[in-house]
């Protein structure tokens, strides 16, 4: 990077750089179930949450297979998806099978001792990462000396390991008493800090910056996301906590691949990929939205925008409408192929024989 490279031009390479590994990773929860009851819990996951039903998981397991294809990565999410042990064990021995990656997000809390955290990593032999949550809300439940064993087992056991800590703001005593002692037995290449962000059970936890301006960030997703109800969204941001269906959402239907491939080629998806939401809001303000939008965002992400502006009704229908609408398609495909310079929009839509045969 030459000496005139500007702070901006860091950013949009950064952005650019996060978006190759679009559909890298398929986000799957198993279960909504948690007993932590963290108060801060994006997921508003309970003991009596929803658990992924026999049909939807056969129907995943499955589709697998075909995945390959699509994703090289599967992410079993939750809730706490330790509560759904044989959904572990049947997702990532069909992936194994398949030479797709797997990593599990969990709290640890079964890391009671070494012999049962070493117990418990030896008797799931193809998950690949263990990817370990933890910050102040879940160290109340499950404290640091749990999270230690259970990153000691994976890694004795050759496992890779992310120990995942979210923070309120990085200055505060406690935080960095909890980030130095997790600095004290993992690798810094093991830990990743993230800020929390006001979604689900968060909403009146965050303090960070909140700004009139739309975010000028396109979105970032690195893949979709599998609830388990078996709806499907473009990723596991906060979208997933809005209640009505959105126009970037789909079911699963008996064919996972089929199902994944609407969400991946859904046009009003790419058009955040490409312009991002201050596009989409003047043509909404156009459109008669005006009063609609929302107007508080945050500097840090769109996906708070995302899930304000689909959480909107009639917003939804109409951009439900014009995902479906030839000259916005023909715009977008445009946009893929020469900013993105991504083909895979104007194959699935204006395959080659069709456009040699014009
Ligand atoms: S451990 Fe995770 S899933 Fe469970 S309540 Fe806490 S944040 Fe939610
Ligand atoms: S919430 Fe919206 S902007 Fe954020 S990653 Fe998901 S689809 Fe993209």
């Amino acid at each position: 990077m030459n000496s005139g490279t500007t702070v901006a031009d860091k950013i949009a390479l950064r952005i650019r750089h996060n978006q190759k590994g679009y559909f890298s990773t398929l986000g799957i929860s198993v279960t909504n179930r948690c007993t932590l009851n963290c108060a801060h819990c994006i997921r508003g996951s309970t003991a009596h949450s929803s658990q992924m039903d026999t049909k939807i998981l056969s129907d995943i397991i499955d589709g697998i297979p075909c995945v390959k294809r699509l994703v090289n990565q599967v992410a079993i999410t939750g809730g706490e998806p330790f509560l759904f042990k044989d959904a572990i064990h049947r997702i990532t021995e069909a992936a194994r099978s398949s030479e797709i990656k797997t990593s599990v997000v969990t709290s640890a809390y079964w890391a009671r001792s070494p012999a049962a955290a070493r117990e418990t990593v030896r008797s799931f032999p193809w998950i690949d990462k263990f990817s370990i949550s933890t910050d102040l809300y879940h160290q109340s439940k499950v404290p640091l000396s749990t999270i230690r064993r259970a990153y000691d087992a994976a890694k004795a056991e050759g496992r890779l390991v992310r120990i995942c800590v979210t923070v309120n703001s990085r200055n505060s005593e406690e935080e960095k008493a909890m980030l130095a002692g997790i600095s004290e037995f993992a690798y810094d290449a093991d830990i990743r800090v993230q800020e929390l962000l006001p979604w689900g059970r968060a909403i009146d936890k965050y303090s960070g910056p909140i700004s009139s301006r739309v975010p000028p960030i396109p979105c970032i997703s690195t893949g979709p996301f599998i609830s388990e109800l078996g709806v499907i969204y473009p990723c596991c941001g906060p979208l997933v906590t809005v209640p009505s269906r959105t126009a970037l959402q789909e079911t699963l239907d008996h064919s996972l691949y089929n199902s994944l491939n609407r969400v991946k080629l859904n046009p009003l998806f790419h058009f955040l990929r490409i312009w991002g939401f201050g596009p989409l809001f003047e043509r909404l303000s156009i459109a008669g939205f005006s009063s609609l939008l929302p107007r508080e965002h945050l500097p840090v992400t769109p996906c708070s925008t995302c899930a304000a502006l689909f959480s909107v009704d009639e917003i939804n229908e109409y951009l439900l409408g014009l995902s479906k609408d030839y000259e916005f398609l023909l715009e977008v495909v445009a946009g893929s192929v020469h900013i993105m310079e991504d083909n895979t929009l104007l194959d699935a839509y204006f395959p080659c024989e069709e456009r040699l045969a014009k």
